[in-house]
């Protein structure tokens, strides 16, 4: 292979809006691209001080075992579940979605009794019927599991009614917050949560590679007093505790450059505010739908239940889903999502998180998907869309 040469990198221009990762602010990428320091270097650790310290801000928590897990979102829900779940215990898993049924895969594989309360995609589950579940299950449950922001319907799952039906029986409550976390509020502590993962691409709007985790007192005595050791080695974070606590012992390298950025991220999140940032995620989200509904298109979940980081839209009939966004992609460089499951070819994931939820990317899109749909046949008002969508942006700064 000697001599062999790769084209230059060249990175097409890109506004990434849909199921994540989203876009990166430019402060955040200069952040990555900062010289290394050594992973034990005092000045790292200072930094893992910060992004700890800050992820407690985000998640709205006082707890200890605040930290990024090396790893995707999924590492985050692999991290909770393994450490807190030993073989012949019994889980209640709240599926509405794909991410939910991930959970129920991750928790089987634990070797949990893993049960399932579901409701069809698109909605969210009842808590009358996790609690009825509950009362149905023979032995104690060690954990009830839900997925807060369904990222594959565009549901949100309210999870503080969750909180006190898990307690109640004498089960931890467990939260993905993937897609919730910095776009919508999380309050693990307010809402009694006692454990939560996230992840870095969606709302945090920082490339993907760590996986936020957040464990109370009681989540973290049930780590402790485990039977077994964690089957994970390198997720047992006992040992990754070890290494992010005041020990600082060796246990793997931190993705150093990963940790810049969302040091950098979580700074931009809260300079913003928290609340602050939600109200631009909803409006996003209220402009979006107002523009694809005056362009006559029908959302997949009622006005309560959606999410301000994404929305589920329904591909009209008679109009090619894949070539919707393949032309938004190659003539816009738009990217948005389609549907998985039993939503594959029949909707679009269009995502409005963090920093690319902004009022130009909604006009954007609504203009490209309404000259994407005209080609295929399917007329509407000229602007209709955009048009929509900004009186809901001009009418948010009038107040009116
Ligand atoms: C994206 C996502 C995940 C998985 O995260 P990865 O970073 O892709 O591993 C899990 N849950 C939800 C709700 C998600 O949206």
């Amino acid at each position: 292979m000697q001599g062999l040469r790769m084209p230059d990198l060249k990175i097409p221009s890109r506004v990434l809006m849909g199921p994540g990762p989203s876009d990166v602010d430019p402060r955040v990428l200069r952040a990555l691209g900062m010289p290394l320091l050594g992973h034990l270097d005092p000045a790292f650790l200072a930094i893992m001080n910060d992004v700890m310290e800050a992820l407690r801000g985000v998640f709205q928590t006082t707890n200890r075992l605040t930290l990024p897990v090396s790893g995707t979102g999924s590492a985050g829900m692999e991290t909770v579940l393994v450490n807190l779940l030993e073989p012949g215990d019994q889980a209640l898993v709240v599926v509405q979605g794909l991410f939910g049924q991930r959970i129920v895969d991750s928790a089987k594989r634990c070797g949990a009794e893993t049960h399932v309360v579901e409701a069809p995609w698109g909605e969210a589950v009842d808590p009358a019927a996790v609690e009825r579940k509950l009362g149905q299950l023979p032995g104690p449950v060690k954990l009830v599991a839900a997925v807060h922001a369904e990222t594959s319907t565009g549901v949100l799952q309210p999870v503080r009614p969750l909180a006190e039906i898990a307690h109640r029986a004498g089960a931890l409550l467990v939260v993905d917050c993937v897609t919730s976390l910095g776009g919508c509020p999380v309050e693990v502590d307010a809402w009694e949560v006692d454990a939560a993962f996230s992840g870095t691409q969606k709302c945090l709007s920082c490339p993907p590679g760590l996986a936020p985790i957040t464990l109370n007192a009681r989540a973290e005595e049930c780590v402790r007093a485990r039977r077994q050791p964690v089957q994970s080695w390198y997720l047992d974070l006992t040992m990754v505790m070890s290494y992010w606590g005041q020990d600082r012992v060796y246990h793997h390298t931190a993705p150093i450059s990963m940790l810049y950025a969302l040091r950098e991220a979580l700074q931009l999140v809260l300079e913003e505010g928290l609340e602050d940032r939600f109200q631009r995620h909803r409006l996003g989200a209220q402009a979006l739908a107002a523009g694809l509904e005056a362009m006559g298109l029908q959302l997949l979940v009622a006005p309560e239940l959606r999410l301000p980081s994404l929305t589920t839209v329904t591909v009209p009939a008679g109009v090619e889903e894949l070539r919707v966004r393949r032309e938004l992609l190659n003539d816009c460089g738009i990217e948005i999502g389609g549907g998985l499951g039993p939503l594959k070819g029949r909707i679009w994931r269009i995502g409005t998180m963090g920093y690319s939820c902004q009022e130009k990317n909604v006009l954007l899109l609504l203009t490209a998907l309404e000259q994407a749909l005209r080609r295929q046949g399917r007329e509407t008002a000229p602007g209709a869309g955009p048009r929509a969508a900004d009186a809901v942006y001009v009418s948010s700064r009038t107040g009116a």
